[in-house]
């Protein structure tokens, strides 16, 4: 068996040199995402602290959708 790599949902590239993929947890796609902020790396979405579950991972186009109004 052969899993396929991960194909970013934003940048639509499967970068072998980028290992970082997370799931948005909105849309469920697979994107890029760097979880070091002190190394270089591809970030395609951004990770917000959520409530009580640590860590909500979303895709750069769910960012942009649900941008509200403060
Ligand atoms: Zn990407
Ligand atoms: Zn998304």
């Amino acid at each position: 068996m052969t899993t396929p790599n991960p194909i970013c949902y934003i940048c639509d590239l499967s970068d072998a040199a980028v290992e970082f993929f997370q799931q948005c947890y909105s849309c469920g796609q697979t994107f890029h995402l760097n979880p070091f902020s002190n190394k270089p790396g591809k970030d395609c979405g951004d990770a917000i602290l959520g409530e009580s579950q640590g860590l909500y991972y979303y895709c750069e186009l769910c960012l942009t959708q649900t941008q509200e109004p403060a």
